[in-house]
């Protein structure tokens, strides 16, 4: 907290606080003429355990001050590629513990030099406190070694980096949160060397370029891109390629994607580096093998990476915690949050009740976790995806990482109610209260919170998986949600995943099955690239029921979607073939598909192979591609607006929200934005938080604070009114596993289509917490 004196107009100066300060609340009280007010500006020395009510700073890049002195040969600091002070620089990733401090950062092993000592407690100096500040002499070296760790004889790392780079050989570079894995764009035989060794197939890599001019030679940038390119977050933002680009990226670099990630230096390291490459712009892609999280620490980069580096640029300031770089897009001049991560967590985000000493765990996929503390969720980074063991550890990191920063003792942790969720082995007190909840209401409840909304709204959620309560896997969901009560009203009509997870990575199964439940025999017909014998085994396996979950997501009906137009055969990474049927999609084309809806059951049941059939029609009609792809986003946007309309006659409820990964879609985003607003209903959409999976950790910790409270037993007129049964049952399976395996004890109900503890165990956690 900062006093200020003299402000004659708090709301004008709020306007314009310092670069990286944020103004959480500002208030003014009128002194009494005895009040002894302190004559200079100060700054005390911090009380050990003063941590539990001040902020985490966030990491940013160099400010324009440091980059001056870097650049400016009479500079003690010239060329120092770790200068910074007061308004940059790294933060926490490097942060042991509050009070943010020297001796508490990865830079206490560090000695200040006597200049550096006397700038950094002189009051009027740039570097008057400034924790991680350093010279040539006193802090961090770099090093310059082969991927057997072998040092590399040079005066000059970066130059010999650039070298390397320049001749053609793939470099894994320490950065901020973790290393990159770096090589030359413009060069197909070492970006597809890349990509052989890092088992990365298609996934599009992302570029650093010194500047905007040299990104403007390959893409679109309009002026909300170069803000957010030019911020002192430095995210990754997507941008659209121009026609100009083959001149300047391989193809390798997206392949069929229209967008390139692209981001500016994000340390003074990177721009020293890239002020000896701007003849060719990099990939600079996450430092991790396969399935693995990113490397942070130079032994584990070492070891981990020489087989696919082959050389390594290092340092010996430690990074404490590994965070990935942020990766946002624009639509419609609204920022879309497409990976949390660096400069922008710890998130703060506000809640409508207390969540002190609660955390959550979050969705499985891309997971996050929360921790509240008063009325404040604090969301970490992106940590990966939970189906890998060292997501797992990573998420036991920034758990411990987050409550040693912010002074939080867990009393209860909320999960996503998958029957087998991984996250569940992170490490937590015995006996902590565990609190499942549905992975699609969290999705609603985040999009909520973040847009300080009571509820109830109507929450269209589409994404590609989330464990369902009548034990199939959700994903196209239409729920009226608040924070405590949730009720289905429409969804994607159920169809079956022939081999499970194959029919992921093989979309056109997914495609066939929806075809063949609705048409039969006559599906065979229909997908010409797909061999009669795959066919005719997935017919087999669809008479026999063998191994085909069921599941309503809209993340595998795009891939069918984009299965009909042959794009993808084998998914390789998540998303693939919904962004190449965006990619695809032409903007200019307004037609919209008829689909079929059961309107008479307790929930809206909306055909997805209505949809498909008519695709097909268009495809046998030669229409071209584009043209299909548009007219698919176009429907769903429709079918979305629809059904929120419908709902809203119904229920008297004039607010929608939209969450989920499709969200994420420029396409679909953008049009189903626009065919809500036509109606004249309030949309909400998420701010700050990805759509997809990472929003999930923030909307469990408010609904857990809502089960807790109890408010389960009390239902709102809103879910009186709605006076339908919850449709479906769940599987005694599923219910014996969720149960025997997730609860610890507790004792659940579903009397409203969501588990929650019943009344005796809020009792009881009352009684041992009270309020
Ligand atoms: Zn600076
Ligand atoms: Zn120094």
């Amino acid at each position: 907290m900062v006093t200020m004196t003299g402000w004659s107009d708090l709301s004008e100066k709020s306007k314009h606080p310092p670069p990286l300060a944020e103004i959480v609340t500002l208030s003014s009280v009128q002194l009494q003429a005895s009040t002894r007010i302190p004559s200079e500006f100060t700054i005390e020395t911090s009380q050990e355990g003063a941590a539990a009510h001040v902020t985490v700073p966030r990491d940013t890049t160099f400010c324009e001050t440091c980059l001056t002195e870097l650049l400016d040969e009479n500079n003690r600091r010239f060329a120092h590629p770790f200068i910074n002070c007061t308004q940059c620089g790294p933060r926490y990733s490097i942060i042991k513990k509050l009070p943010y401090d020297r001796q508490h950062t990865t830079m206490a092993s560090f000695d200040m030099c006597e200049t550096c000592k006397k700038e950094y407690s002189e009051p009027t100096s740039r570097r008057f406190h400034a924790q991680p500040t350093c010279c040539h002499d006193c802090g961090p070296v770099l090093s310059f070694v082969d991927n057997e760790n072998k040092p590399i004889e040079t005066h000059d790392c970066i130059s010999a980096t650039a070298k390397a780079l320049y001749e053609n050989t793939i470099v894994a570079i320490k950065g901020v949160g973790g290393f990159h894995l770096a090589c030359r764009a413009d060069a197909d035989g070492v970006v597809e060397r890349l990509r052989q060794r890092k088992r990365r197939p298609h996934k599009p890599l992302a570029l650093m370029v010194k500047s905007l001019e040299e990104a403007k030679r390959f893409a679109h940038i309009s002026k909300a891109e170069e803000r957010l390119l030019q911020s002192p977050e430095r995210p990754i933002v997507l941008l659209r390629k121009n026609d100009q680009w083959e001149n300047h990226l391989c193809p390798g670099v997206t392949f069929m994607i229209d967008t390139v990630g692209v981001m500016l230096p994000s340390s003074p390291l990177h721009y020293l580096l890239l002020e000896k490459t701007s003849d060719f712009p990099l990939v600079m892609t996450s430092g991790n093998p396969s399935g693995d999280v990113l490397c942070c620490e130079n032994d584990d980069a070492l070891s981990k990476l020489n087989s696919i580096a082959d050389y390594f640029l290092l340092h010996n300031r430690p990074i404490h915690m590994r965070i990935d770089d942020s990766v946002i897009r624009i639509i419609d001049d609204t920022p879309v949050m497409v990976r949390h991560a660096r400069g922008y967590v710890p998130r703060s985000l506000p809640a409508p009740i207390s969540l002190d000493g609660l955390v959550a765990l979050g969705g499985i996929q891309k997971s996050s976790i929360a921790l509240g503390r008063n009325k404040t969720a604090y969301v970490s980074q992106y940590l990966g995806s939970a189906e890998h063991m060292a997501t797992i550890a990573h998420a036991d990191g920034a758990m411990a990482h987050l409550e040693e920063l912010l002074g939080i003792t867990p009393k209860a942790m909320a999960h996503d109610s998958h029957p087998n969720n991984p996250l569940l082995h992170v490490k937590r007190p015995q006996g902590l209260p565990l609190i499942p909840i549905q992975h699609h209401h969290a999705h609603a409840a985040a999009c909520l919170g973040e847009n300080s909304h009571p509820g109830p709204a109507i929450c269209v959620v589409f994404d590609g998986t989330g464990w369902g309560e009548d034990g199939t896997i959700w994903g196209g969901e239409f729920l009226i949600a608040d924070y405590s009560h949730v009720y289905r009203a429409a969804h994607l009509k159920d169809v079956p995943m022939p081999g499970g997870d194959a029919a992921v990575r093989y979309p056109g199964r997914m495609a066939f099955s929806i075809l063949y439940q609705r048409l039969g025999d006559q599906a065979k017909d229909l997908i010409a690239w797909m061999d009669d014998s795959e066919k005719n085994t997935l017919a087999a396996m669809l008479d026999a029921n063998l191994n085909c979950p069921k599941t309503t997501s809209m993340g595998r009906l795009f891939d069918s979607a984009a299965a009909l137009l042959d794009l993808c055969r084998e998914r390789t990474y998540e998303g693939q073939p919904a962004m190449e049927l965006e990619a695809l999609a032409d903007p200019f084309e307004k037609g919209v598909y008829d689909y079929d809806c059961d309107w008479t059951g307790p929930a809206f049941l909306i055909d997805g192979a209505s949809i498909l059939i008519k695709m097909v029609q268009d495809i046998a009609d030669g229409v071209e591609p584009p043209m299909i792809a548009a007219r698919f986003h176009n429907t769903i946007a429709a079918l979305a607006a629809d059904i929120v309309g419908r709902l809203a006659e119904q229920t008297q409820i004039n607010t929608a929200a939209l969450s989920g990964g499709c969200f994420a879609n420029r396409f679909l985003f953008k049009e189903t934005k626009k065919r809500i607003n036509a109606l004249d209903i309030q949309l909400l959409h998420h701010h700050h938080l990805p759509p997809g999976d990472e929003c999930v950790s923030y909307g469990q910790l408010l609904i857990a604070a809502e089960t807790l409270k109890g408010s389960q037993n009390e239902q709102p007129d809103w879910f009186k009114g709605l006076r339908r049964p919850f449709r479906g049952t769940r599987s005694p399976r599923s219910q014996g596993q969720a149960f025997k395996i997730r609860t610890n004890g507790f004792h659940y109900a579903s009397g409203h289509g969501v588990l929650y503890p019943t009344e005796p165990v809020c009792q009881t956690f009352q009684k041992a917490y009270p309020a």
